[in-house]
């Protein structure tokens, strides 16, 4: 109501009111955004969010509500904005001290301008490409295997091994399935056997199981649903924890108060919303700090139950490095 009592006319005395007594020389806008990361400590671990890159999706991505229920959400969250919502595309890079582990290694050159970012912003916070260990997928969608590679097809972190679901890797890098497949989805599939099978071949991707340490204190948890082989990682190092989710959640405003909201990306859309559900539930109860790779960067924070609906968000601040 506020907002739309702040009519043109305000906003013009406003904007008179703040008008220079005199004119100042030109000072060219910078235009470049800060480095994309931020740090976290989570017990002894550092982790480390990358920024790869943000877009808008239309609202026609979300399944299991009319377009006008669609609309309604949106207009309960933003007023008059825009019948889109904005994905960030978030890496998460783990120094155990003993082990460099990235997990997930965004869209590299897939995904077009302004994506592609992880590695600069990896260099930036400190890291070289050559330190990386260990890489683990949450699943093989373009977004997050994308960055594997160089633009020239090499391996953009050359001494890393990378570990995956075996179905995940059953299902995408099967050329059987591919085939299978409907046409829109063909792409996604070639896309995963080009990046993924040099690293197979090579003896460089490996097979974790869900449930079992892979790491000291790192943890596989089978995510199904959204693909098959959809993971998420915990981490728990001196008494914290948290849990990295890959794509539970895509956009947190629309799908935390409304959880039964699948995506077109789905692989199977019944299974992912299943899976959201139950584990909304208990992170909520465990207050279980959660790195999401397409909540709004850093994609860090806590689910809770909202007294409304669902659940919501509360991402964690800026501020130093605890
Ligand atoms: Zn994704």
């Amino acid at each position: 109501m506020i907002v739309k009592a702040f009519t043109r006319a305000a906003l013009l005395l406003l904007a008179a009111m703040a008008m220079p007594m005199a004119h100042a020389a030109a000072t060219a806008q910078i235009k470049t955004q800060a480095p994309g990361y931020y740090r976290i400590m989570i017990g002894t671990a550092e982790v480390t969010a990358l920024y790869d890159g943000s877009s808008t999706f239309p609202l026609t991505l979300f399944k299991n509500a009319t377009p006008e229920t669609l609309d309604r959400y949106v207009e309960e969250i933003n007023g008059n904005a825009p019948k889109v919502v904005n994905g960030s595309v978030n890496s998460f890079l783990i120094n155990t001290g003993e082990h460099l582990i990235l997990i997930d290694s965004g869209g590299g050159k897939l995904l077009g301008p302004g994506f592609g970012q992880v590695m600069a912003n990896l260099k930036a916070a400190g890291y070289s490409p050559e330190q990386v260990d260990t890489i683990l997928l949450t699943h093989m969608h373009g977004d997050h295997i994308g960055g594997l590679v160089t633009a020239d097809g090499r391996p953009a972190y050359p001494n890393a091994t990378i570990w995956t679901s075996k179905a995940e890797a059953d299902y995408w890098l099967s050329a059987a399935n591919a085939a299978k497949a409907p046409k829109a989805q063909q792409a996604g599939f070639q896309r995963a056997r080009d990046i993924l099978t040099p690293f197979k071949d090579g003896g460089k991707l490996k097979f974790f199981t869900a449930g079992k340490d892979l790491l000291p204190g790192v943890q596989p948890i089978a995510l199904p649903g959204h693909t098959p082989g959809h993971t998420g990682f915990v981490l728990e190092q001196g008494g914290q924890r948290i849990l990295f989710w890959g794509d539970i959640v895509h956009y947190s405003a629309l799908q935390l108060p409304h959880p039964e909201l699948a995506v077109g990306f789905d692989a199977d859309g019944v299974q992912a919303v299943k899976t959201r559900d139950a584990l909304l539930k208990l992170m909520a109860h465990q207050q279980t700090l959660i790195a999401g790779a397409h909540i709004t960067f850093p994609g860090i924070g806590y689910v809770s139950a909202d007294e409304r609906q669902g659940y919501r968000w509360t991402p964690v601040g800026y501020g130093e490095v605890r």
